[in-house]
């Protein structure tokens, strides 16, 4: 599938380095050669370049003088290196700036930015470090914006908010077409921890390219590192190696994606970063409450690892899951919502004056007015001989681009008959020509959506078998093979398969709110009237808002809410509508 099974992989420009990294990328080390990128060698022009590097109008240089203060700058100055915290948005009154990526083996310049255009990373608003390097290409004069004037010229100017915004997610694309390599991450495919580190990055938009260790292909890339031994998975920048064999949260606190929790209290913490959780995120900091929003390793949720969302109003060529996430977050933290992640929620306290504590497992807390708990769902496991030794080597969860090219020619199993086996089956068919998916039932349309349904039955990549069950999975360090039995005949075949993904029913992620909280008998969270007719509401003094469960001032939205329809729309529209019910409760309704 992949011919050297090293791949990169982009994300927004929220990817970003350490202090450690500045210091590998400083201006002395500039000296390689420098390649230049041009709309020639690149697929990307016309109306999406000009949206990636828009102009600003007179107006919008006027709004931006009012915000930041001039400044001339010599030619060859360095503005700023990877690793490095931005503090700054850049617009060009005259003269002109380039953009460096100096992550591969070459440096190259990804953007020149001339008069009237302005150079400033989504690291502005995440709080995340630069990944690319700015220098002055001739003497400019420049205006200086920094990052708290930023937040107020966004909302005090839509058109500069809007190409400001949107040159964020095209750019992204650049970074994409331009083969942008990133961190370096070594590991072997079969090893969980490069697994998770990999997800981890995807999930988060870090610019990244995986070398698999177990491939002979890659053997002089891995002896660039240097001598070993090395402790794998090896995190790399231009072949220094920087962390070997990092926990999840050090990895993070490296890459500044999670940041430590203020001691503020919070107006409201939203639990989950996928649609309900950024739903309600947009519509929360939108409306200037207070919001944090935690996730146990980043936005996007189930809904990221969705390949294209056809059924979401408004977008009738349908959207990736990714693209999406990006998205809603992009304008949540427009408006002021602060992410943090990888924050595994273990605990909500209530304490008697009605407000609450969010406990994380790492000891840190959160205090806050109100809760939003959008923790969604996880997919079951089965209880299928070998399933849980070969999880992470062969079996997976998730079916995004990390996991796509973990796959081989070999043929690959997806275990499922709803709308997410559905798209599952369809991204990976673009990787993998033998997809086999393995449905129970004996009518694909009694469980997925009917557009859905047709086009997998059209796919001639996918192989849909009905009246077939998994029975056992066997390998010795990763997947070999699969036996599937068809129910009908009774007859089983112990089949090759390089990797089989489960997306069979769905339990809610509650777990963690323990007993205190009314849940129906599968583990979802009872909301408002419900809670009345069984008798769970605890304060006598006033009847549940919409979405309040059993414990006042703590909401849920989304799939893990009891009765919801299990959908984008509805787990966005669960978002906002959570927020309506937290203004009712503060009484804060403008
Ligand atoms: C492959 C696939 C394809 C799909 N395709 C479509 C489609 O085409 N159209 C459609 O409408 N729907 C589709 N869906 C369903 C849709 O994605 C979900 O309905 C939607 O994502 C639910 O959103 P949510 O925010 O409620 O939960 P989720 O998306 O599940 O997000 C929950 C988040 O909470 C976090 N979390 C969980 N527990 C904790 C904790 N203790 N602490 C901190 N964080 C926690 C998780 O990390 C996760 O990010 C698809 C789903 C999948 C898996």
């Amino acid at each position: 599938m992949n011919a050297s099974n090293c791949s990169s992989e982009g994300g927004a420009r929220v990817g970003s380095t350490s202090g450690k990294l500045a210091a590998l990328s400083t201006r002395n080390d500039l000296k390689g050669h420098v390649t230049k990128m041009n709309a020639s060698n690149c697929s990307f022009e016309g109306m999406a370049h000009d949206e990636a590097f828009p102009v600003l109008n007179a107006a919008e240089i006027h709004v931006a003088e009012k915000f930041g203060r001039r400044e001339r700058l010599e030619a060859g100055r360095v503005l700023f290196e990877p690793g490095q915290q931005l503090v700054e948005l850049l617009v060009i009154l005259d003269g002109s700036l380039e953009v460096i990526d100096t992550s591969g083996d070459q440096e190259r310049i990804l953007a020149v930015h001339g008069t009237r255009g302005f150079v400033g990373e989504i690291s502005l608003l995440t709080g995340r470090r630069a990944t690319s390097l700015c220098r002055v290409k001739s003497a400019a004069e420049v205006i200086r914006i920094p990052v708290d004037a930023l937040r107020r010229l966004l909302i005090s100017s839509a058109s500069f908010a809007e190409k400001w915004m949107m040159s964020l997610l095209r750019r992204r694309e650049v970074i994409l077409a331009r083969g942008v390599e990133g961190l370096h991450v070594f590991g072997d495919r079969a090893d969980p921890a490069t697994l998770r580190l990999r997800e981890f990055m995807h999930r988060n938009g870090v610019p990244h390219r995986w070398i698999d260790t177990d491939d002979q292909n890659n053997v002089p890339v891995l002896a660039t590192l240097g001598e070993g031994p090395f402790e794998f998975p090896v995190i790399a920048w231009s072949r220094k190696v920087l962390m070997q064999n990092p926990s999840l949260p050090v990895f993070a606190d490296f890459l500044g994606v999670r940041r430590s929790i203020p001691k503020d209290m919070f107006d409201t913490v939203i639990i989950g970063g996928g649609p309900a959780g950024l739903g309600a995120a947009v519509y929360a900091a939108s409306e200037g409450l207070h919001t944090l929003v935690l996730d146990q390793l980043g936005p996007g949720g189930q809904a990221g690892s969705s390949s294209r969302i056809e059924n979401y109003a408004g977008f009738p060529a349908g959207v990736s899951g990714t693209e999406l996430a990006v998205r809603s977050y992009l304008q949540a933290l427009k408006f002021g919502a602060l992410f943090s992640a990888p924050c595994d929620v273990a605990e909500i306290r209530r304490a008697e004056d009605g407000l609450h504590s969010v406990h994380l497992q790492d000891g840190s807390v959160a205090n806050t007015k109100t809760v939003i708990v959008a923790t969604g769902v996880r997919y079951r496991s089965l209880g299928v001989e070998g399933l849980s030794k070969l999880s992470g080597t062969g079996v997976y969860y998730s079916a995004t681009h990390v996991e796509a090219l973990l796959c081989d020619e070999r043929p690959l199993h997806v275990i499922g008959a709803g709308n997410s086996a559905g798209q599952a089956a369809m991204f990976l068919s673009r990787f993998n020509a033998k997809v086999n998916l393995i449905v129970r039932g004996s009518d694909l349309r009694k469980s997925m959506s009917s557009y859905l349904a047709e086009r997998v039955q059209a796919n001639s990549r996918i192989h849909v078998r009905l009246h077939s069950e998994l029975r056992a999975v066997t390998g010795a360090d990763s997947l070999k093979q699969v036996s599937i039995e068809n129910v009908a005949t009774s007859k089983t075949t112990v089949e090759d398969s390089c990797a089989v993904f489960i997306f069979i029913g769905a339990t809610p992620c509650t777990d963690f709110l323990g007993d205190r909280i009314s849940k129906d008998e599968k583990g979802f969270l009872i909301t408002g009237a419900e809670l009345i007719a069984k008798g769970t509401w605890s304060d006598p003094n006033r009847l549940p808002h919409a979405l309040e469960t059993s414990c006042p001032g703590i909401f849920a939205a989304g799939d893990c809410r009891s009765g919801t329809t299990k959908r984008v729309a509805s787990a966005v529209g669960d978002g906002a509508l959570a927020i309506t019910c937290v203004h009712d409760l503060l009484g804060t309704y403008a």
